[in-house]
């Protein structure tokens, strides 16, 4: 087997029965919200791969997907748009994309809205110019059918000469004629028939050289258009594209409004013909406008949102419980069962107190992540997320934040970076600034084990009017605190960046439906594995660095420590003889010594040097922090039977006065750090990133940390 670009080749031997396999690159694209990534997922099912356009931050999703022939295919999944004229910076992808000679797209899927046929079709229309083969998808029938309108697809293909398919994408029902489709549809075959729609504007001087000499005159429209936004033109074909544009009298914008009023009116005539529904009545109380009475009930609606929210953290806690408790004495048991095979030695102690010991700290959040997941996921699909955006709205729009920014605060609660990655798509330059320096105050999905820790350490297992788990409030309470701070941000910045100008929000609000398991539970699965994959590549790297930075220390100053505690704890019985020299044998390390050192400055917000190494380690992301302490305790404690890391935790004791270590005034004022400090590294990376300097994730880490400093303090005081 040899491979060439993207295209792999198997070799036919004489009486071999392999088949040439050729992997052909297709294009989903659609208007936002017609069903993409639920058609992909039913496409491609598990077999998902992220990656990035170059240049911009926009998430490139593909994922292959087999056919009945056997053949298997590659979909790229493309930012939803409503016309190839882009609005914002990630739509104008999808051009790029098609015409880029390197990306090799060979086909597009086009998925359109049975119930909105029309708008679909604009933007269809355009991309069959591009004469690109070209499949048009209609999903949502059974939306459609409950709204009775009914599409005559013969008549519909008198008008495009393109295989059509008809889809339920939720239900699964048409994939298997849309791959039947696929398999049959040749690659890079030009479309004999006459363009949708012809320009009357003949490009001139399109210059011998240029790549135009394959395209036809549509893309060379669009060259003029959209050219000066084509990373992958050389120098040569950007100089080349300059002069034609000289050569060439064009209003860009006249000619764009042109163009859709022109493709709009002849889709009305195919349409009259081709859909059949019911003629506009005097409007009536749809079973959703019904439901968003309520939902969108100026107070009943927030103390729904909030009470939703409050059920998924509660469901966070119990139901989490008893998958955390195998995970937990699972990785115990491996961790003993490392240490009575292996024979003993530094090897032994690195796997079982290193490297088993930060894995284990950070698997046993996954049921916890997964369940948040499955609580947001249900909210997005069933059509509520759209609700609580308009709901939130109208909160943010006195503090100067755009309605979009509501989109990037609510995925905040996931991750900061995909959620600042999404400030894209606010036009306003000082909005979307500031939506970005506000974001990492939303609870991302790091901070959770930090916050089930601790919780689960000091809050009581107590139902306050027999309904509300007294845990689970606590969660509420930290995830409110840091949106209540990420609002109170973004009105300080407001005055700073004296933004005044605040923008509409234009939404559709999606009819309400019943998530289906199936893309609930691939959605769960993704994020999971993100995580995991993700936080296990940091922690087991800091494990292993905190292991040996744990287990050597200056000199033999280990050793004489030991030496002395033997001689000062010798009355003591074996075992907690054990302890105190493990105990101080830490305290002599190397990285003993460094929490030593930062002790002081940390000692106010009632932290130890032990939570001080989880805290500088934890810089980079802070799902490390569990996972250091997990290592800490580990190294730190000799006893026989290993125990789960709260068990530890609730066991730490003062050496100086014997009380526990993590009271409610200390683990409340950690959780406050954690609420309001930047510790991640890919945050500061990506808000580098998008305001392309130094100057704003500096001012961010500044601003973070001196008040995760000052609330820790606070905290700390008021509940000593
Ligand atoms: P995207 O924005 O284009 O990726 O759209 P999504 O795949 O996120 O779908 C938007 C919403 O439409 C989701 O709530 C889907 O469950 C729903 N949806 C997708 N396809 C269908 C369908 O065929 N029928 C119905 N009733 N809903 C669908």
């Amino acid at each position: 087997m040899f491979q060439s670009k993207n295209t792999v080749f198997c070799l036919i031997l004489p009486d071999s029965n392999c088949i040439v396999k050729e992997i052909q690159k297709y294009a989903l694209i659609g208007n936002p919200n017609v069903g993409k990534s639920t058609l992909f997922n039913q496409l491609t099912g598990l077999r998902q791969k992220t990656g990035n356009y170059p240049g911009v931050t926009v998430d490139k999703l593909s994922g292959t997907c087999t056919l009945p022939t056997q053949q298997v295919v590659e979909i790229i999944d493309l930012p939803g748009t409503y016309s190839l004229y882009p609005k914002s910076p990630d739509e104008t992808i999808v051009l790029q994309e098609l015409l880029n000679p390197d990306t090799k797209i060979e086909g597009i899927v086009f998925l359109a809205d049975a119930t909105n046929l029309k708008r679909s079709l604009l933007l269809f229309s355009q991309l069959y110019d591009l004469g690109l083969p070209i499949i048009l998808v209609i999903n949502k029938l059974d939306v459609a059918e409950v709204k009775q309108i009914y599409i005559d697809i013969l008549k519909l293909q008198q008008f495009i000469p393109a295989p059509i398919v008809e889809i339920n994408a939720r239900a699964g029902k048409g994939i298997d004629d849309l791959k039947k489709v696929l398999a049959t549809t040749k690659p890079k075959e030009a479309i004999p028939q006459p363009p949708i729609w012809n320009s009357d504007f003949i490009v001139k001087n399109i210059g011998t050289n240029s790549f135009l000499a394959n395209f036809n005159s549509y893309v060379r429209l669009q060259y003029l258009h959209q050219g000066a936004t084509w990373g992958f033109l050389t120098v040569e074909e950007k100089t080349a594209r300059e002069k034609c544009l000289k050569a060439n009298v064009f209003d860009s914008q006249a000619l764009q409004s042109q163009e859709t009023l022109a493709r709009y009116e002849i889709i009305t005539d195919w349409l009259t013909e081709v859909v059949n529904q019911p003629k506009p009545t005097l409007p009536t109380h749809t079973k959703s406008q019904r439901i968003d009475a309520v939902l969108l009930h100026p107070v009943g609606g927030y103390l729904i949102f909030f009470g939703l929210l409050l059920l998924i953290f509660q469901g966070v806690f119990i139901l989490a419980e008893y998958p955390k408790g195998w995970i937990e004495f699972g990785v115990a048991w491996l961790q003993m069962q490392t240490k009575a095979t292996l024979p003993e030695g530094v090897f032994t102690n690195l796997l079982a107190d290193g490297i088993l010991a930060g894995l284990g700290g950070i698997l046993v959040f996954v049921p916890q992540i997964a369940i948040l997941f499955l609580g947001i996921g249900f909210l997005e699909e069933s059509g509520y997320m759209a609700r609580a955006v308009v709901l939130m709205d109208r909160l943010l729009r006195p503090l100067g934040l755009n309605g979009r920014s509501v989109v990037p605060l609510i995925s905040g609660l996931a991750c900061a970076v995909p959620a600042i990655m999404a400030t894209r798509t606010i036009p306003n330059v000082k909005e979307r600034l500031i939506t970005i320096l506000v974001t990492p105050f939303m609870s991302c999905s790091a901070r959770l084990p930090v916050y089930t820790t601790l919780i689960a350490l000091v809050v009581p297992d107590k139902l306050i009017w027999g309904v509300f788990g007294l845990k689970g409030l606590a969660l509420l309470a930290m995830y409110v605190l840091g949106t209540v701070m990420a609002l109170v941000s973004a009105l300080i910045f407001k005055w700073i960046l004296r933004s005044t100008q605040a923008s509409t929000l234009i939404l559709e609000l999606p009819a309400y439906q019943m998530p289906t398991a199936y893309n609930l539970s691939i959605l769960v699965w993704e994020k999971s594995k993100v995580f995991v994959r993700e936080a296990g590549k940091v922690i087991l790297a800091i494990s292993i660095v905190l292991w040996v930075l744990a287990s050597y220390g200056w000199g033999d100053k280990m050793d004489i420590a030991e030496k002395q505690a033997k001689a000062t704890f010798a009355h003591l019985p074996k075992k907690e003889l054990e302890n105190k020299i493990a105990s101080v044998r830490l305290e002599n390390s190397y990285i003993g010594q460094f929490g030593k050192l930062i002790e002081p400055a940390i000692a106010p917000l009632g932290y130890d040097w032990k939570i001080g190494i989880a805290l500088i380690t934890s810089f980079a992301a802070r799902e490390v922090f569990v996972g250091t302490l997990a290592t800490i305790y580990s190294v730190g404690d000799v006893s026989e039977d290993i125990k789960p890391l709260t068990m530890r935790l609730q066991a730490e004791r003062n050496p100086m006065t014997e009380k526990p270590v993590y009271t409610i005034a200390t683990a409340f004022s950690l959780m406050v750090f954690y609420a309001f400090a930047m510790q991640c590294m890919s945050t500061i990376a990506i808000v580098y990133r998008e305001t392309k300097g130094w100057k704003y994730p500096l001012i961010q880490l500044a601003y973070m940390t001196a008040l995760a400093y000052v609330g820790a303090w606070i905290t700390f005081v008021l509940f000593s």
